[in-house]
């Protein structure tokens, strides 16, 4: 099968959390079941980042990091009082209003951020198999995407910071000229999620930092650990005291990051239900908001889709990352014609889908992040076959090696109707609920009734009409023949429910940036 399992060679892991009493061998950890180390929680884990140190939070451990292949306690986590939250807010004003940062050049600060990206790489397998233990990614993907797509993140915008560059608008008079230049909005708060903790931390740092503003950024309570590593690798290359600051905790500490006062902005990626929340919050200082909510991505196979080469991207899709992805493929609109033989080739690839802890080195599709998402996604696949979907692959919760982690099956559900759940709410599992349709013009209606407009992609030999349907898909990014569409350069965000904004791309360094005119009389 085509998918994107690659061998990576993780030999030489020094852990400097010490999160294992000892090292082991990645073959050893095959079976999900089999112990993956004690817990020994190491010197920055549980700790903030405030102010250029590591502060051990006031309300000691409240947050227990399991690895959810095992569901293993790997070390606890602090929940910031309001006390260490005014401390984090108030370094970053004093950062941003004094000090190194305010007064350091372009070039400098793009220098810096470059050698965040070279201290990740050199970092690559440390932080990789961390990221795998803690959120349950393949290595592979821990490496390729996570890690050295973290790097790329901050190598891309480090080249931004010398093109920060104004204009100089065409005014009606002669007694005046004028010309505008990008500022720093303020005080970022950065609130990320569970699914790509290191990467979602990358691309809003990175763009957040090239463009002069100073961050408190608060990761998921249940992936905490590849973020406050990054903190300790950027704290080590020099990026100046109170520039970033980084507390942990869980909603309440979000939340009361949404509406402090001293915070001039947030960007949060993560449900549309807090994002919600995040709009309402808000209001009291008029935050600026960046927000990256949920998706339904639909995948439209037209009938002269080539099934030779779309099965394998649908299902790599479908298992990427165990479908915990905003842009996951999770609505399938088969047109009739090709129902029968794309259900039965998908089926057989979904079925021999290698599930298994994230470092074993065979696993293509790991465990979900956690025993209340597992029963979330298990929840709504059994509402899917009480409301009349039949099960054709995968369906109920793994039994067997795999009870102690996490894990879910592989799933393909036939006979789906959008009145159903399933065809309407994001997962964020690996499942397909199968469609199947007769003509273009229903298949775009059926796709835009949507609350979500994050992504879809497209299948199909005919140039005319992968871009026909691509101009008529309402949503932030259509995919014509691929299911990759994430880049450093490219923009990504969506409509509707899905929310406000793009990150990444030029774009990202607009939603980081206020417009500031300046006048100069001429007379
Ligand atoms: P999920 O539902 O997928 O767990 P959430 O949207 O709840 O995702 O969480 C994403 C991030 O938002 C996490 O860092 C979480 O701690 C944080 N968070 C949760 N509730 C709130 C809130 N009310 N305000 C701000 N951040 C929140």
């Amino acid at each position: 099968m085509a998918l994107f399992v690659l061998d990576i060679y993780l030999d030489c892991w020094k852990a400097r959390f010490r999160i294992y009493s000892e090292e082991r061998d990645v073959d050893t950890l095959q079976d999900p079941n089999k112990s993956a180390g004690r817990n020994d929680a190491g010197p920055r884990l549980g700790r903030f980042l405030i102010d250029g140190n590591w502060i051990e939070p006031s309300s000691g451990s409240v947050h227990l990091c399991t690895n959810p292949a095992n569901g293993e306690v790997l070390g606890t986590l602090g929940e910031a009082s309001t006390a260490e939250l005014n401390a984090a807010v108030t370094a970053a004003r004093r950062a941003l209003d004094s000090g190194p940062w305010r007064n350091m050049l372009p070039n400098e600060r793009a220098r810096l951020l470059w050698r965040v990206a070279d201290a990740i790489e050199t970092n690559a397998s440390e932080l990789a198999r961390l990221e795998s233990l803690d959120q349950g990614q393949p290595l592979s993907l821990a490496m390729n995407m996570s890690v050295l797509g973290a790097a790329e993140h901050f190598r891309y915008f480090a080249g931004w910071c010398t093109k920060l560059d104004g204009r100089v608008p065409s005014v009606s008079r002669h007694d005046a000229m004028l010309y505008t230049r990008r500022v720093p909005v303020g005080v970022c708060g950065l609130i990320t999620p569970w699914n790509f903790p290191l990467l979602i931390a990358a691309w809003k740092l990175a763009p957040a930092l090239a463009t002069g503003n100073t961050v408190v950024l608060k990761p998921a309570e249940q992936t905490s650990l590849t973020t406050l590593r990054l903190a300790e690798l950027m704290h080590d290359v020099g990026i100046p005291r109170g520039v970033l600051n980084v507390i942990t905790g869980a909603g309440p500490t979000g939340q009361a990051m949404t509406e402090h006062p001293g915070i001039d902005k947030i960007s949060f990626t993560g449900s549309t239900a807090v994002g919600r929340s995040i709009v309402r919050a808000s209001a009291g200082n008029f935050k600026r908001l960046s927000l990256e909510l949920g998706g339904k991505a639909a995948s439209v196979i037209c009938p002269d889709a080539d099934l030779n080469k779309i099965v394998p991207k649908n299902i790599a899709n479908v298992i990427n990352n165990a479908g915990q992805v905003c842009g996951a493929l999770s609505r399938f609109y088969v047109h009739q014609s090709l129902h029968d033989e794309f259900v039965e080739r998908a089926a057989a690839e979904l079925s021999s889908v290698r599930v298994g802890a994230g470092l074993n080195k065979t696993s293509q599709m790991g465990p979900l992040n956690s025993v209340e998402h597992l029963e979330r996604v298990d929840h709504m696949v059994k509402a899917a076959i009480a409301e009349g979907a039949t099960p054709i692959v995968g369906g109920s919760r793994l039994d067997g090696i795999y009870a102690s982690g996490s894990f879910y099956p592989p799933t393909m559900l036939e006979g789906v109707t959008e009145d159903m759940s399933v065809a309407r709410e994001e997962i964020f599992g690996p499942v397909m609920p199968i469609m199947t349709y007769n003509d273009e013009e229903e298949v775009i209606s059926r796709v835009n009734n949507s609350d979500y407009g994050l992504s879809a992609s497209v299948w199909t030999e005919n140039l005319a009409r992968g871009h026909r349907l691509a101009s008529h898909i309402s949503a932030g990014a259509v995919r014509v023949n691929t299911v990759s569409g994430l880049d450093p350069a490219a923009p990504w965000g969506g409509m509707r429910a899905s929310g406000w904004g793009r990150e990444m791309g030029e774009e990202a360094l607009e939603a980081y940036t206020e417009v500031k005119a300046t006048w100069i009389g001429l007379e």
